[in-house]
């Protein structure tokens, strides 16, 4: 991978994900890799095959509003293979959160599979506080779609969003 680290512009991490919506875990894991990395980029994934609850456009949004006061910390969208995004954006780093042993495998996978596409990129995981742990996008929107409070779990700006019927 060409550049590396950039001296004007620090190391950049990628933590990509799909973010539908974006939890109390991602904030934690993002914050977290902030203080790490110089730079930052959330990098949302717009999958063609499945069919998420809120666009790209809004999850975009979502995360914006939750990091505007962290200049270190972008937003944008990605499609296709996590390391051509990585190549392209000159990342050295890609951040995942692990939350449990359930996780581990699966991620494992990804990780190797990345480091065989492109061996210069190179997967970092990270633990989310405790509180955090069981938290999981599909866990929101099902306790959401029931009437259930998720105010607990999530950013102020994405509850505003899910009560706004997205
Ligand atoms: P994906 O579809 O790639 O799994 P997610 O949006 O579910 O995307 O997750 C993005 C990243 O955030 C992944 O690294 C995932 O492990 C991590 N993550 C999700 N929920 C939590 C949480 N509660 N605590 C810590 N990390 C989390």
């Amino acid at each position: 991978m060409s550049g590396g680290r950039d001296a004007a512009s620090g190391q950049l991490a990628i933590c990509p994900g799909s973010f539908d919506p974006l939890t109390n875990g991602h904030v934690d894991i993002i914050r977290r890799a902030a203080r790490l990395f110089d730079r930052v980029v959330i990098a949302v994934l717009n999958h063609s095959e499945k069919s998420p609850l809120f666009s790209v456009e809004q999850r975009l949004a979502m995360a914006r509003e939750v990091f505007q006061d962290q200049p270190e910390v972008e937003v944008d969208a990605f499609e296709g293979l996590l390391v051509e995004y990585a190549r392209r954006r000159r990342a050295e780093v890609v951040v995942r959160g692990l939350r449990a042993v359930s996780d581990f495998e699966y991620e494992m996978r990804m990780a190797h599979m990345n480091r065989q596409l492109e061996p210069s990129l190179e997967t970092v995981f990270m633990m989310p506080s405790t509180a955090h742990s069981y938290l999981s996008s599909r866990l929101i929107k099902e306790i959401h779609r029931l009437g259930g409070d998720v105010s607990p779990f999530v950013p102020p700006a994405v509850q505003k969003h899910l009560l706004r019927g997205h």
